[in-house]
């Protein structure tokens, strides 16, 4: 039994919640939705050195961050980009840091 209001448990034999007074739900509270569903992706790019760069200034700033695809594009060309995600709080602190990575492999001219 749980609390749909302040998700507290309950034993069995309760019915209301003492502190919110509303009736209580069978089964357990619902678990907090993961902190992966805020992730946002601030940096893509096929090119492992401007990666490298990037994870790097992520690093030096102490910005949480995960990486998705790293590796894989040779073996999966399909799958794009490696991708950096940070979670939504931060984005825009990650932006500004990532701003001025060049994101493609130089060219020859
Ligand atoms: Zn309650």
């Amino acid at each position: 039994m749980y609390c749909p209001k302040c998700l507290a448990e309950y034993r069995e034999g309760f019915t209301k919640c003492a502190d919110c007074d509303v009736e209580l739900l069978e089964g357990k509270p619902p678990e907090n939705e993961p902190a992966y569903i805020d992730l946002v992706t601030v940096f893509e790019t096929p090119d492992p050195a401007a990666f490298a760069v990037a994870e790097s200034l992520l690093q030096a700033a102490g910005v949480d961050y995960v990486v998705q695809n790293e590796g894989t594009e040779n073996i999966f060309p399909q799958l794009g980009a490696m991708q950096i995600q940070v979670h939504s709080a931060i984005a825009q602190k990650a932006h500004d840091i990532l701003k001025d990575v060049d994101k493609e492999p130089p060219h020859d001219e």
